[in-house]
């Protein structure tokens, strides 16, 4: 049987440019997690706060003439441990980013902490230099979990954290972890249940994984099995649901109205600035979407911050997109892809038939949505939108794997 020719365009034409966001990367941490691939460093004496945040304004600098004339819809702080640095550098930071681009009203602004590094008064220096959401790393309550990951904090020390940064922000997240070694399902149960109760808008609950190039990598803890680690999962979205929590992406819940604005702006393949080490970002303009990132290692990017710009190939475009799209639980509106892409819809038909057919994906005339079973094999899912995918079953979906970590707001 004749197999349908696949369109691959070679440019692209936007009519309109998407939202942008301004992504802010701290790259210090007191000590590297076992578990943790993210460009992170330990911190070795005191940290170069001033020429830091000096360096971040004149990258950002660099950016503006390809942003001209644009807003950015939210700030996100991460790391790292962006919360080692004090309120005063935040403060600095933020008055930079507003003095040589616009905010739109009420954006949204981020900043991430780790429970070690933080108190009361910390928190309301945060807020008072514009921070007006926090998203704080527990992990777990459970302290034999929390020695087993390698943090440096405590559960009491996290209760504390939540306490006070919800008595300074109205918008906190909790970032919760699950598969933890040695973790049972009632452990993961009770650790879901206090996350629930603690008060916070937002929760993220991720399954730990083994990454390369972690000291977990080349040391595996004991980890639960697939199937244990799958009950957990079901566990964390059940006990979540009875808390009135929505599922609106693969590992965030939300409370009414309180779903994650600069991740949503990713996950609908929005435009974002990546500035400080290791960062990334995606621009958009009428004929090209393109792509920078900047050195990883700390001192070589304060010293000259190489920038690599390159712009997508046409052909890469219907995987990034839905790369980040199909995480969203309610999907999206089938006119965003070809409004963000500039590609004609036409090039989504191919992987779109074989997601229906194998029961990943389900469309109506106004919105593409994955299954549930598409929700819980995603990276299957995923493969079908691959360059080059010409419709045969991939013996593996490594590249998929690779490319969500690549390009997940988590991916830093
Ligand atoms: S998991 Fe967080 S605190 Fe731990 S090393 Fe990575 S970025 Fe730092």
């Amino acid at each position: 049987m004749k197999t349908a020719e696949i369109e691959r365009p070679d440019r692209v034409r936007l009519k309109a440019l998407p939202p942008l966001a301004l992504y802010v990367h701290i790259p210090w941490c007191v000590r590297k997690c076992p578990y943790c691939d993210f460009n992170s460093h330990e911190r070795a004496g005191e940290l170069p706060e001033k020429a830091y945040v000096e360096k971040l304004l004149l990258d950002l600098e660099g950016h503006l003439p390809s942003v001209w004339g644009r807003r950015l819809s939210s700030v996100f702080i991460g790391g790292g441990t962006p919360s080692l640095f004090s309120p005063e550098s935040i403060d600095a930071l933020l008055s930079g980013v507003r003095a040589r681009l616009p905010l739109e009203p009420g954006a949204e602004i981020t900043l991430e902490a780790n429970p070690g590094t933080v108190e009361a008064g910390r928190f309301r220096g945060f807020r008072d230099a514009g921070v007006n959401r926090i998203s704080i790393g527990v992990q777990s309550f459970d302290d034999r979990m929390l020695a087993a990951l390698g943090r440096i904090h405590s559960a009491e020390e996290a209760r504390r954290a939540i306490a006070a940064a919800l008595a300074a922000f109205d918008n906190v997240n909790i970032d919760l972890m699950y598969g933890l070694p040695g973790q049972s399902l009632d452990m993961a149960r009770a650790d879901i249940r206090e996350a629930a109760s603690a008060g916070t808008p937002h929760l993220s609950a991720y399954q730990l994984t083994l990454e390369p190039n972690t000291a977990f990598w080349s040391k595996p803890p004991p980890l639960p099995e697939h199937d244990a680690a799958a009950d957990m999962q079901v566990v964390v979205e059940e006990v979540l649901e009875k808390s009135s929590y929505q599922h609106y992406e693969t590992s965030a819940f939300a409370k009414s109205g309180m779903r994650c604005r600069h991740n949503l702006n990713y996950w609908q393949f929005g435009d974002y600035l990546g500035i400080g080490a290791g960062a990334h970002g995606k621009v958009s303009f009428p004929d090209r979407i393109t792509r920078h990132e900047r050195a990883k290692q700390p001192a070589m990017y304060l010293q000259e911050a190489a920038v690599e710009n390159r712009a997508i190939v046409p052909a890469e475009l219907p995987f990034e997109f839905m790369l980040n799209a199909l995480r969203l639980v309610e999907g999206f509106p089938v006119g965003l892809y070809t409004e963000r892409t500039g590609l004609p819809f036409t090039t989504l038909q191919h992987g779109l038939e074989r997601g229906e057919k194998q029961g990943l994906l389900t469309r109506d005339l106004k919105t593409i949505r994955p299954t549930e079973r598409g929700q819980r094999f995603l990276n299957e899912l995923l493969a079908l939108f691959l360059p080059g995918e010409t419709g045969a079953r991939r013996s593996d979906d490594r590249g998929a794997a690779r490319a969500i970590r690549i390009s997940s707001p988590a991916a830093k």
